[in-house]
Order: structure tokens, then sequence, then C-alpha cells
């Protein structure tokens, strides 16, 4: 049974599952980059280690949620990594969005050493991390997964498993080529209705209960209305991934036109100064191009009607 756990990587989503895990009664040992962000745990009762090798001493499963591939590369392969420090018969998980080749390249660097490794990344954002709510994918050795599986579902609302390694990563990319089409339409619908004159708080009334409503559409419309782009996911990250989805495409001989559209809009944000920002700031890159802000007028009541104020803007043309 698993007791005693590493956690590395303590971001906006590695923050919320560390906490969850101690809240769960597990024995944590923290490490970060920045090592400021570990206090907040230390004070909670986890032991805090130096280095990633440290860290996984003495427990039984290791789990990390870093920024980028990149990150996983230092993390696991550098010195004073994982690697250096883990022994037989542990396990490891990495939870970040990388590609799959990246998981089958340490899952055969950690198989050398006797230790056992899933991948498993994550839908959800900093809410759904925080609030154990994650939707959790999962993939590698089934006897393996079945032994982590409680853990995770102390993390997430969801856990389902994908066969071997990499595929779980693969599924996490699939899913984040949905999500980045989805923030694409979003914001060219904002973009357009404000031009045409609709009242927006009326537009989201219909966004959120009509056919081709999802959470996604709901929250990011909601908080551009509101202005609101303090980062729950970043746009520098959802770049990274539209990255990471437009190789495996390739790879796979996968068509994914649409794709550079909206990679095209991330990178102009991103130039616009909104990387750190959360991933809905793509719409700065449209509102430049269209001369506009879109925001919700303080005048206008939730519900009341759209087609009025559709009248003077068409009438415009
Ligand atoms: P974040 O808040 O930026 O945290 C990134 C973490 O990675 C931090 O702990 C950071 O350490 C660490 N890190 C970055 N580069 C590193 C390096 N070279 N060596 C060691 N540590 C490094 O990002 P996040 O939002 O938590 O995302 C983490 C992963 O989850 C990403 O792969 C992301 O795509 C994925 N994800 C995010 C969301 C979301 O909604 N945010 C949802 C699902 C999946 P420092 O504190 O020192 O910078």
């Amino acid at each position: 049974m698993i007791k005693r756990i590493a956690y590395l990587g303590l971001g906006t989503m590695g923050s919320g599952m560390a906490s969850n895990l101690l809240k769960a009664g597990y024995q944590v040992t923290v490490w970060n980059r920045s090592a400021d962000k570990c206090e907040p745990f230390a004070r909670k009762g986890a032991r805090v280690a130096d280095t990633p090798a440290a860290a996984v001493r003495d427990v039984d499963l290791v789990m990390y949620m870093l920024s980028n591939d990149q990150a996983v590369e230092e993390v696991v392969f550098g010195a004073n990594g994982i690697l250096s420090g883990i022994k037989a018969g542990q396990i490891a998980v990495n939870m970040s969005t990388v590609l799959p080749a990246m998981s089958v390249q340490e899952k055969e660097a950690y198989a050398k050493r006797g230790v056992d490794f899933l991948d498993a990344p994550v839908f959800g954002s900093k809410k759904e991390s925080a609030e154990a709510k994650l939707w959790i994918l999962a993939a590698g050795n089934k006897a393996i997964f079945e032994k982590v599986k409680p853990v995770l579902e102390h993390l997430g609302q969801t856990v389902h498993y994908f066969g071997k390694n990499g595929n779980a990563a693969a599924m996490k990319l699939v899913g984040n080529l949905i999500v980045a089409l989805e923030l694409e339409a979003l914001s060219e619908g904002l973009v357009l209705a404000q031009k045409a004159g609709l009242n927006l708080n009326t537009v989201m009334e219909v966004v959120k209960v009509a056919d081709f409503r999802s959470p996604i559409l709901v929250s990011n419309g909601q908080n551009i209305l509101k202005r609101d782009f303090s980062p729950s996911f970043a746009l520098e990250l959802m770049l990274k991934d539209a990255g990471l989805i437009q190789k495996l495409g390739e790879s796979l001989q996968s068509p994914i036109p649409a794709l550079p559209v909206v990679e095209k809009n991330l990178k102009s944000a991103v130039r616009l100064g909104f990387g750190k920002e959360n991933a809905s700031a793509l719409i700065k890159a449209l509102e430049k191009e269209a001369g506009i802000e879109v925001k919700a007028r303080s005048a206008s009541k939730p519900g009341s009607s759209a087609v009025s104020e559709r009248q003077p803007a068409l009438a415009r043309r």
C-alpha cells in the first residue's frame, strides 16, 4: 500500500494536488525549483527536500507536475534528478502535459532501474486541482495503475485508464486540441457579437443553455466579459501545448488544419505581453485586429433582449 509520496512541482496545478495528498493523510515530501513555494507545505507537515534525488529517497511513489518536456528532462534526467535517487520497487508518475514520446523515454529509463512508471496527465484547472475534482488519465502497466489508482482518486473525480505508456499523454493532447479550438471559437464569436452590437450578457445567457454549451465556453466567456484574465491555465502553456499537438499530428500524419490559426493568435497574444495571463487572453489578439475590447455593458441586464440591441448595428451597415 502506498503511504509515502514525493510531490515535485508546486505550481498552479501541483500545489492543489500536494495539498490534497496531505489532507488525505499521506506522508508527503515536496520539492520545487523555487524553494519558497515549499514553505506553506512545510507548515502543513510536509517534509521539504533540497533536490529531486533527495525527495524520492524513502518514498513509495513520486509524482510530478512540471511546465513542459524540458522541465521534465531536467528534473528526471538532470544532475540530482529523480533518476539519480530512485530505487527498484518505487513508482514514478508524470502528471505534466508532455509529448507521448517523453513518457516512453521516461518509462524506458525508469525500467532500467527496476522502477515502474505511469503517465497521468489531467483535465481541469486551478479550481479542480484545489478541490480534488480533476479528470485524470493514466497509462502504463495495469497492475501498477491499480496500485496507484486509490491515490489518484484523492485528486480527481474520474480516473480513466488508457493502456500502454504514452497513451494518456496522447489523450491529454487530444483534449487540449478541443479546448484550444473552443477558446478560439469563443473569442471569434464574442468579437463578432460585439461588432454586431449584441448584448454580450444575453449572448452568454444563450451560450450557457444552447446545444453548443460547454463549461469551458461558459467560464471563460464570463471571465472575458468581466475582463478577468487571472491565470488558471496560462496562455503560454496553451501555446506550448499547441506545439505538442502539432508535433503529434505530424508524427501520425493526422490533419489538424485549424490549429495553426489558434497558434498564430496565441503567439500574437504573447507578443502583446499576455503570455502569463489566462489562456482566454487569446481574445486580445483578435480584439487588437478588430479595434475593440469585448466587455459587458454595465447598464445591460442579463436576459434582456439581444434582438432589440442588434437593430441599430445592422442598420448602420
Ligand atoms: P505553473 O503554475 O507554471 O507551474 C509549473 C511548475 O513547473 C512550477 O513548479 C515550476 O517551478 C516548475 N518548473 C518549470 N520549469 C522547471 C524546470 N526547468 N525545472 C524544475 N521545475 C520547473 O504551471 P501549471 O499550470 O501548474 O502547469 C503544470 C503542468 O500541468 C503543465 O504541463 C501544464 O500544461 C499542465 N496542465 C495545466 C493545467 C492548468 O489549468 N493550469 C491543466 C492541466 C494540465 P517554479 O515554481 O520554480 O517556477
